[in-house]
C-alpha cells in the first residue's frame, strides 16, 4: 500500500468498561466471573416479561466517579432509554442504555506523545446493561451448536464516547492508555481485557490535510488488546487512503479485525441511531444526580495520576520518565511514596524501587501487592544507607536476604554483623596494617603514583569484609600517606 502523508487519520473511540460492582445493574444477581453458565441469573436479567428493573446505587456512583474523573459535567437529571434489536443473546429485545440525556458530558483525557501533550475530548459517559455471551461449538453440520450464556446479561457498563480528536495510531494507544489508568486508580474497574471488563471500537476516516470536512468513517471492533487496537488502525488508515487515493470512496460500515491476517474485514453496514426506535424506559424514573451527592463522589475520590505525577516531579524532584513509571498502579505509587516516607531520599527510593524492587519482583514473577519486602522496610534499609550505617554495596546483599525471608534490614544487619565501620580508631588501626604489610605500594604511592590509592581502600575493605567507611576511609589513607 502506498505510504503518503498528505492525508490525514482521524479517529473517536468508543470504550465499554465493566463496572466493579457486587451486583448487576437492574437486580442483586453476582456481577462475577467465571461461574457455570446460567446460574447467576434471576428473571430481571433473563428478561422475563414483567420483571421490573430496579437501578443500583453504587452502578451510578461509579459512573459518577468515572464521569468526574474525565473531567466531565454530570447531569442533574438523566434519563434510561431502551435501544430496540434483536440478538439471540439479548432476550428482553433491547439494551437499557442511555440516549440524548447522558449521565456525563464534556470531558477530556490529557495525553502526551512523542513529547506533544494533546488534549482529547470525551464526549460522553453514559450507562448501559451487558448482553449475555453466546457460545459457538463444533465444526461440522451435523454437530454445531450456538449456546447462550445469561451469565453476564445485565452486567453493569459505562460507555465513554471520544471525540473525533484522536491523530494517529499512538494517539489512540496513548489515550486508551491514559483512560485504563485513570479509571483502575478511582476503581471504577479493573479494565481486565482478558476478562472483557474493557472493549474498544474504533472509528477511523481519513482526510487531505487541511480540510475541515471529516471523511467518512468506519468503525473497526474485535480489538482485544492494545497491541491489536494499534496494528488494526495503521492496517485501515493504510487501507482508506490506499482507496482514496485509487479513485475509490470509503463506505460507512462495520468491520472486524482479524488478528491472524492482520486485516480489517466488511461485516456489515453501520446502523443508523433511527434503527434502534430509542425511547425513554418507562420502568425507570428519571436519574438524579443531586449535587450534594455529586460532591460527596468527588470529596471520596483519590489523586488521580496526571496530578501524581505532576506532584512527583515537582514535590520530590524526580525525572519525568521516573514519575511516569512510579504511577503506573495506584500500588507502585503508594509504595514509592511510603519508601520515601520513611527514608526521607525519595531519589533513592525512586532508584530503588524501579531498580532492585523491580527487577526482584520480576525474577519471582510476582506483583508489586506480593513483595516479600514491604515499603516501610525498604525504606529502614535505605536509612541505614543515608545515615552510613552500611554501604550502598552491602545493602544490596541484605535486600536479597530481606526479599528471601521478608525480615526487616535492622534484624539482618545485626544478626549477621553488617554494620558500616565508621569509626575512627579501629579505621585507622586497619589502614595502618595494611600499609605495613605493603611497603612496595606505599613507596610507588609516594613516587607519584597516586592509582595505588584505590589497591589500599580495596585492601581494607577486604580486612572489614565490606564493612568499612568507604569516604572515612579514603580519608585516612590520604592524611596517613600525605
Ligand atoms: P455513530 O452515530 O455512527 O455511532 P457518533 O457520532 O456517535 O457516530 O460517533 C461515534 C464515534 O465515532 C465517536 O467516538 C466519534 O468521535 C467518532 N467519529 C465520528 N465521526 C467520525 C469520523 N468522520 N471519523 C472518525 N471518527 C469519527
Ligand atoms: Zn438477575
Ligand atoms: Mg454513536
Amino acid at each position: 500500500m502506498t505510504a503518503t502523508t498528505s492525508y490525514e487519520p482521524v479517529i473517536g473511540l468508543e470504550v465499554h468498561v465493566q463496572l466493579s460492582t457486587r451486583t448487576k445493574i437492574f437486580c442483586g444477581c453476582p456481577n462475577g466471573f467465571g461461574a457455570p453458565p446460567n446460574t447467576n441469573v434471576c428473571p430481571v436479567c433473563l428478561g422475563l416479561p414483567g420483571a421490573l428493573p430496579v437501578l443500583n446505587r453504587q452502578v451510578v456512583e461509579l459512573a459518577i466517579r468515572a464521569g468526574l474523573a474525565l473531567n466531565c459535567r454530570i447531569r442533574p437529571v438523566s434519563r434510561l432509554a431502551r435501544k430496540n434489536y434483536f440478538y439471540p443473546d439479548l432476550p428482553r429485545g433491547y439494551q437499557i442504555s442511555q440516549y440524548d440525556e447522558p449521565l456525563a458530558e464534556h470531558g477530556w483525557v490529557d495525553i502526551r506523545v512523542n513529547g506533544k501533550a494533546r488534549r482529547i475530548g470525551v464526549t460522553r459517559v453514559h450507562l448501559e446493561d451487558d448482553a449475555g455471551k453466546s457460545l459457538h461449538e463444533g465444526f461440522h453440520d451435523s454437530d454445531r451448536y450456538t449456546y447462550v450464556d445469561l451469565n453476564r446479561s445485565g452486567a453493569p457498563l459505562i460507555e465513554i464516547v471520544s471525540e473525533p480528536d484522536l491523530r494517529s495510531s499512538e494517539e489512540a494507544y496513548a489515550y486508551l492508555t491514559e483512560l485504563k489508568q485513570i479509571l483502575q486508580y478511582v476503581e471504577v474497574s479493573t479494565c481486565d481485557m482478558e476478562k472483557g471488563h474493557l472493549r474498544c471500537d474504533a472509528n477511523v476516516s481519513v482526510r487531505l490535510r487541511g480540510e475541515e470536512k471529516l471523511g467518512t468513517k468506519a468503525e473497526v471492533k474485535n480489538l482485544n488488546s492494545f497491541r491489536f487496537l494499534k496494528m488494526a488502525l495503521d492496517y485501515e488508515i493504510a487501507r482508506q487512503t490506499d482507496l482514496i487515493e485509487k479513485g475509490g470512496k470509503v463506505t460507512q460500515e462495520t468491520r472486524l479485525y482479524d488478528p491472524d491476517s492482520g486485516e480489517t474485514v466488511g461485516m456489515r453496514s453501520k446502523e443508523h441511531a433511527h434503527d434502534y426506535r430509542y425511547f425513554p424506559d418507562p420502568d425507570l424514573a428519571p436519574l438524579v444526580v443531586s449535587e450534594e451527592w455529586r460532591e460527596r463522589v468527588r470529596a471520596g475520590m483519590p489523586e488521580l495520576p496526571a496530578v501524581k505525577r505532576a506532584r512527583f516531579t515537582g514535590e520530590f524532584g524526580l525525572r519525568e520518565y521516573d514519575a511516569e513509571v512510579l504511577t503506573q498502579s495506584r500500588a507502585l505509587s503508594e509504595y514509592f511514596e511510603e519508601t520515601a516516607r520513611v527514608c526521607g531520599d525519595p531519589r533513592s527510593a525512586a532508584n530503588w524501587v524501579m531498580g532492585d524492587l523491580a527487577g526482584a519482583l520480576k525474577a519471582a514473577g510476582k506483583e508489586i501487592e506480593e513483595s516479600p519486602v514491604t515499603a516501610v522496610h525498604l525504606g529502614e534499609l535505605l536509612t541505614l544507607v543515608v545515615k552510613g550505617e552500611i554501604s550502598g554495596k552491602l545493602a544490596k546483599e541484605v535486600f536479597a536476604r530481606m526479599f528471601e525471608s521478608g525480615e526487616a534490614p535492622a534484624a539482618i544487619v545485626e544478626r549477621e554483623g553488617l554494620k558500616q565501620i565508621s569509626d575512627r580508631s579501629a579505621l585507622e588501626k586497619v589502614v595502618d596494617e595494611v600499609l605495613a604489610a605493603n611497603p612496595r605500594q606505599v613507596e610507588q604511592y609516594r613516587g607519584g603514583k597516586s592509582t595505588v590509592l584505590g589497591f589500599f581502600v580495596g585492601q581494607v575493605m577486604k580486612a572489614t569484609r565490606g564493612q568499612a567507611n568507604p569516604a572515612a576511609v579514603n580519608e585516612i589513607l590520604k592524611s596517613r600517606l600525605g
